[in-house]
Formats: C-alpha cells, sequence, structure tokens
C-alpha cells in the first residue's frame, strides 16, 4: 500500500427480498460498481458490500401466502437476487442479508448504547389492530376512502388520487389489507429513538451543512430539520409489535420484549453486518472501519426516496452509539423508460432476469445508463430508441470498429506483432490532462462527461484510422518503407483502442476482458495508461467484440414484459405509448418466442411451409476477401469462403453504402448457397449474403448478419 492509497468501504441499498430485480433497481447498482471498479483499477483497496433487506410484515405475509417460512422465501430470493446481478456483472466482495447474525449483534449493540446515551424512549401509542389476524397494521395494509377528496381504496399514510398525507386514524371505513376486517384501535408500548434531543439536531444540522452530501440533499436535509432552535424533526418509532419477522428487541436483563425492531432499524446496519462476514472471511479488522475516528472512507448509493433514513436516522444512530458516520452519502433519481414511470402495461416494468432471458447484453444497459448518470438527483431516462442508436454508434460504429478495422493487417501481415507506434498520433491520447479529467469524472460519478470524453477520443483515434487508410496501406506494401507505414499505423491505432479499453472498463468489464484476451495482455488498470504496448509485442487474432442492438430486440423484451391484455388494452387507449418505435404486441401473454415472431411479422408475406424454407441452402461464410468494384454505385465485391471442402465464391452485394471493404475482411456472414449464379455486368455472382434494412434499405443503414462465436463457414443454418 502507498501513502496514497485510500480505504473505500462502498454500498448500495439493500433490496426487498420481496421482489425481482429490475431496470430501475440496476440504475444504482450500476452506479456503484462502476465507481467501485474504478476505485480498483486506481489501487485502491475498496470493498462493495450489498445485502438483501429481509424484514419486516410484508416479507411475513407473503411468506404465509406461499406456505412456506420467511426463512425459505429469503433464501429463495437471496438466489434470485444473486444471480440477477452476477448477469449485470454486479461485482459485489460480498452479497449478504440482513436476517444473519452478524446484524443482529450489531442491532442490539447500537439499540443499547442508545439506550445508555439517554436517547430512547418508550412509550405508549394507540394503533389499528387487526381482531381476526391478531395483528397490528402497518399504514400500508390498512386501506379506507381519502379523509381529504374522499377516493376510495387508498392506504392509511396518503392518497394516490389527491395526494394528501394523513395519519390512519383519519381514514374514513377502515378496513384490514390482510383480512378484510375492521380495524379496532388499540394501545401498545413502543420505543423511540429521540431524534428530538437537542443533541441529535445539532449534530445532524453540522453533519448535514458541512458540504458532504450533495447540495440538492443538504437543501432537503435543512427543510427537514428547519431553521436553528426550531426543532422540527420528531423521535422515530424503532419497534413493532408481534408477530413481527425480525430481531427481538432485547429487554434489560435477557428478558424478553416481545417487541421486534422495526424493519428500517436493522436494515442499514445489515451494512455493518455484510461487511463483518466479510471481514471473518477474509481475516480483516472491522474495527479499523467503523471506529468512531476511523480514516477509512464509507459511501452509501442510495436513491432519493430513501434519503430521509439515510441522511437522519443513520448517522444519527452511528454517532450516539460511538460508530464512525458516513464520509457521504451518494443519491441519484428514479429511472424513467421513453418519458415515463415504468409501467407493466406498457411493457416497460422490465426485469434483470427477462432483459438477459431475451439474450440482450447487459453492457449495452450499462454503457447507456452510464452515458446518463452524472452524479446529480435528477431522473434518468431510459429512451428506448436512443439506447439502441446510442449503444450502436458508440460502441459498435467508434469504438470496437477500430480494432476490426486494423487488427487483421497485424496479424496477417506481421504475424501478429506490434511496431512501435507514431508518437504524434499518441500524443492525444498520452495528455495527463486527458488522463486526469476522465479520472475526475469518474471519482465525481459524473459518467456522463467521462463517456463523452472517451468518445471523442475515439473520434481521434477513428479520424486517425481514416486518414492513414490502413486498407489502401495494405495493397502497397511493395517497399520495406510502405509495409513499416503499414505496421506504424495498425499498431498506433491498437494502442489508442487498449487505452480506450482502459477508460472504458470500469463501465464494460467483460468486453475489457475479452479485448484483454485478444491483445494478449494482463487485466488492464489506470497505471497501464503510462506503459504502451511495447513494439514486439505479440497479439492474438481478432474475435468480433459486439453486436449490435437489433431494435427487434428491444420489441421483443417490451412484449415479453407486458403484463395482462386487459389492463394493457385500457391504459393504451388512454395513454397511447410514446414511443411509435416500439411494435405494440397484440396478445400481451404471449412468450418471448412469440412477441418476436409478432415483432417481425409487419413486413412479412404470405406464409410458407417449413418445406419451402428447408429448400434455401443458408450457409455460414467467412468474407475472405472485400473489395469495391470500379464503377459500380452499390455493390462490394466478397470472396466467401464455406469451409475447407467448398471453392470460394464471389458474391457481389449491395452493401458498398453501409461497409467499409476492409472492415468486412475476416467476418463471418450468412449466405444463400444455392442462389443460381447470376450474371452480372462486373462478373458471375454466385449467391447472396443476408443483411438487414429497413423498407427503403436508406433511414437506418444496412446490417449484415453475423453468427454467434463458435460457428464456423460451411455450417447450415436451419
Ligand atoms: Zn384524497
Amino acid at each position: 500500500m502507498t501513502a496514497t492509497t485510500r480505504q473505500i468501504l462502498v454500498t448500495s441499498a439493500l433490496p426487498y427480498a420481496n421482489g425481482a430485480i429490475h431496470l430501475g433497481h440496476l440504475v444504482e447498482y450500476i452506479q456503484t460498481d462502476i465507481w467501485v471498479r474504478f476505485q480498483k483499477m486506481r489501487g485502491h483497496e475498496c470493498y462493495y458490500v450489498c445485502a438483501d433487506d429481509t424484514h419486516g410484515t410484508p416479507i411475513m405475509l407473503r411468506a404465509e401466502q406461499e406456505g412456506i417460512t420467511p426463512e425459505a422465501l429469503v433464501a429463495r430470493v437471496h438466489g434470485e437476487h444473486s444471480r440477477d446481478f452476477a448477469g449485470f456483472h454486479i461485482a459485489f466482495d460480498n452479497y449478504y442479508t440482513t436476517h444473519s447474525e452478524e446484524t443482529r449483534f450489531y442491532a442490539e449493540d447500537i439499540y443499547r448504547k442508545l439506550k445508555a446515551a439517554g436517547l430512547i424512549d418508550i412509550r405508549d401509542i394507540e394503533q389499528y389492530y387487526d381482531p381476526v389476524k391478531a395483528m397490528f397494521l402497518p399504514d400500508r395494509f390498512i386501506k379506507g376512502e381519502c379523509p381529504q377528496c374522499g377516493a376510495a381504496d387508498q392506504y392509511g399514510d396518503s392518497c394516490e388520487a389527491c395526494g394528501a398525507a394523513y395519519a390512519p386514524t383519519e381514514l374514513k371505513n377502515p378496513l384490514s389489507a390482510v383480512s378484510g376486517a375492521t380495524p379496532v384501535l388499540k394501545t401498545s408500548e413502543h420505543y423511540f429513538f429521540r431524534l428530538s434531543d437537542p443533541r441529535c439536531q445539532a449534530f445532524l444540522r453540522r453533519y448535514t451543512q458541512d458540504g458532504r452530501l450533495q447540495a440538492e440533499a443538504a437543501n432537503k436535509m435543512q427543510e427537514w430539520l428547519g431553521a436553528e432552535g426550531e426543532n422540527k424533526l420528531s423521535d422515530w418509532d424503532i419497534s413493532r409489535d408481534a408477530p413481527y419477522f425480525g430481531f427481538e428487541i432485547p429487554g434489560d436483563d435477557g428478558q424478553a420484549t416481545g417487541k421486534f425492531f422495526y424493519v428500517w432499524l436493522d436494515a442499514p446496519i445489515g451494512y455493518m453486518g455484510s461487511f463483518k462476514h466479510l471481514c471473518t472471511q477474509r481475516g480483516m479488522d472491522f474495527e479499523h472501519w467503523w471506529k468512531q475516528d476511523s480514516t477509512t472512507e464509507l459511501y452509501h448509493f442510495i436513491g432519493k426516496d430513501i434519503l430521509y433514513f439515510h441522511a437522519l436516522f443513520w448517522p444519527a444512530e452511528l454517532k450516539f452509539a460511538g460508530y464512525r458516520t458516513p464520509t457521504s452519502i451518494f443519491t441519484h433519481g428514479f429511472l424513467t423508460v421513453d418519458g415515463q414511470k415504468m409501467s407493466k402495461s406498457r411493457g416497460t416494468f422490465i426485469t434483470a432476469e427477462s432483459y438477459l432471458q431475451q439474450g440482450l447484453n447487459p453492457e449495452w444497459l450499462r454503457y447507456y445508463y452510464a452515458a446518463k448518470l452524472n452524479g446529480s438527483l435528477e431522473d434518468i431516462d431510459l429512451n428506448l430508441a436512443d439506447f439502441v442508436a446510442r449503444v450502436n454508434a458508440d460502441l459498435v460504429g467508434k469504438y470496437v470498429n477500430i480494432a476490426s478495422r486494423c487488427a487483421g493487417f497485424i496479424v496477417k501481415h506481421f504475424d501478429g506483432r506490434l511496431n512501435a507506434c507514431d508518437p504524434h498520433a499518441l500524443r492525444e491520447f498520452a495528455y495527463e490532462r486527458e488522463q486526469a479529467s476522465i479520472a475526475a469524472a469518474f471519482e465525481a460519478r459524473d459518467y456522463a462527461r467521462a463517456l463523452r470524453e472517451i468518445m471523442r477520443l475515439a473520434d481521434v483515434a477513428n479520424a486517425y484510422v481514416a486518414e492513414q487508410q490502413p486498407w489502401v496501406l495494405a495493397k502497397q506494401i511493395d517497399t520495406a518503407a510502405q509495409r513499416e507505414r503499414l505496421h506504424v499505423v495498425c499498431s498506433t491505432a491498437l494502442q489508442q483502442f487498449r487505452d480506450l479499453t482502459i477508460y472504458l472498463k470500469p463501465v464494460l468489464p467483460r468486453l475489457a476482458g475479452q479485448v484483454e484476451a485478444f491483445l494478449n495482455i494482463d487485466p488492464l488498470c489506470w497505471d497501464d495508461l503510462a506503459h504502451p504496448l511495447p513494439a514486439g509485442h505479440c497479439i492474438n487474432a481478432y474475435q468480433h467484440l459486439l453486436q449490435r442492438i437489433d431494435p427487434q430486440q428491444i420489441d421483443a423484451l417490451v412484449a415479453a414484459n407486458r403484463a395482462s391484455l386487459a389492463p394493457a388494452a385500457a391504459e393504451k387507449t388512454a395513454q397511447p405509448t410514446k414511443s411509435a418505435k416500439i411494435t405494440p404486441a397484440r396478445d400481451s401473454t404471449m412468450d418471448a418466442t412469440n412477441a418476436t415472431n409478432a415483432a417481425a411479422d409487419s413486413a412479412s408475406a404470405a406464409v410458407i411451409g417449413i418445406d419451402d424454407f428447408t429448400r434455401i441452402d443458408l450457409r455460414i461464410a467467412r468474407i475472405a476477401n472485400a473489395e469495391q468494384v470500379d464503377g459500380a454505385a452499390k455493390l462490394l465485391k466478397l470472396t466467401l469462403e464455406l469451409g475447407a471442402m467448398e471453392p470460394p465464391r464471389t458474391v457481389f452485394a449491395g452493401i458498398k453504402s453501409a461497409y467499409n471493404p476492409a472492415t468486412l475482411i475476416g467476418r463471418l456472414t450468412v449466405m444463400v448457397a444455392n442462389l443460381a449464379p447470376r450474371k452480372m455486368k462486373f462478373g458471375l455472382s454466385e449467391g447472396m449474403v443476408l443483411a438487414a434494412s429497413d423498407e427503403s434499405g436508406q433511414t437506418a443503414g444496412l446490417f449484415l448478419l453475423s453468427p454467434d462465436s463458435g460457428a464456423v463457414p460451411g455450417m447450415r443454418v436451419k
């Protein structure tokens, strides 16, 4: 460890163990994961912990409904959440559960210390009680008519019709959402954390206004705290009556109290529990990180809806129990899809699981979220059409393109060995100013700015390649000087590509791993920017790195997430889908496969039988050569290999407007192998390659088909 190595502990909010991870959740986990990966690449000692939030009435009732124990429910959901996070490359150092002995230990410990500090009060409160279920009812489990506007079927804490907030006792004609019984008022002893104590108020005023919080969050805190001497905070009820799934509050002499910690008391303590569990596994010193005067850093990434808990209750608990407080709290906004709240009926309430099941690449979403996240509390919008355009243009069109245009020449002409680079062209990349600026943007969680700067560098690299035209140089390598020039240009471009990969690695960890394998190098870290790949370094053959997003994949994803038909139809009349790009599925209960078909058949002709289809001999072909055709406005001449057993075919393809021939060489595609040869003005065409386009082939462009990796020339497509 050097003097500048920071020790950083990072958390994301704990997802509730009562539902699936969806794209809204992922904003936070992806944001946090990028930041953690960046810190680790910089050489800092950084840990990322999280856990399932497992306690409370909803979990208890859900388990009861399913006829299983809460422990069994929590274990199952833990498996589902872990799978979904791994699928999006969220690399926790520990993903734990709040239903753990570690969390119980710190919950009791903090409670006892707050009690010793005179900050726990016990008093009677009157609360709604379900006489049939024999349980006190949380606000959200009481329904009735709004006391303000009279709207029916409103929750016990606020009205969705008029927005009024009220106490459950103010509801008219209240009913228990659990049993349907009319609740009765009943008195019970509750435990309170005395936030109104002058010590808490004074501490929180200092803590929230000393510049550690984002300005917007600090202003909100100021509002909640009120002016000096105003004492706006009230005491916080931290107990719940049995039956409750959680930790029982310890009595003074080890006696049972019959009271449980409210889920929001032990949820943030779950951060400590998860980290303690990690410390035990790795032999680390928990105290060093959590003692009051710890020199380590602690950051919580959260959504703006839980700022109240994290910036008021949590630091006050820690402070008066003798622990360190968070260095900062990084708050983000909510996700909208196509400018609106995620909606099950519109198919935009998309689960992590379905995104992956539909075969969409998780790094597309990581990139897009990063391009939108700027470190503020603003909401971010997943615009589905923009998602497709942005990822295809930036990642495929700008970034991957550099390697795909140059690597082939290095392998073909120079046995995979790099030359020294063109120092003039590299200077732009080696600027310390650029590196520092991109690093500062990542540090500030302004990933949008980081990616803008990275893509500007990608533009510089692409301009260099376009100007040097290695595909032209490759045809003029008769002299040693010309060979040398081609070698230097391609080596320089790959050097630039490597540097871009370093910058993008926090966002695209898996793709960076593929690039490391292709470039034949150790895992990249930030320091590598100072060390160019040496002349003579040997790279591996270029493998296709990243697919474009096909808009039909998005259509299929939305169709697969569309909820039941009736509400969808009703809502569609009232609020037409904003994005015209999304093909509405006609049968919302269709599964993924059918959805794909439905999206495709808007352009389809009459039905054919399977026999008709199998008459077409579709094969995987390798593009061995691609070149311009003198005098042809639209055509490229392709030489296609169909494996060792077949002679290569010449095909004239109308794809000149979309592809630079040099970028096609070595690629696999799909061809019609039994099409009758056709005599053309420029020669005989012996087949056809397949490409996607819209009706005109002009507006969106042309997209040559590619098989998944593993396919080899000659394979049949059926
Ligand atoms: Zn109302």
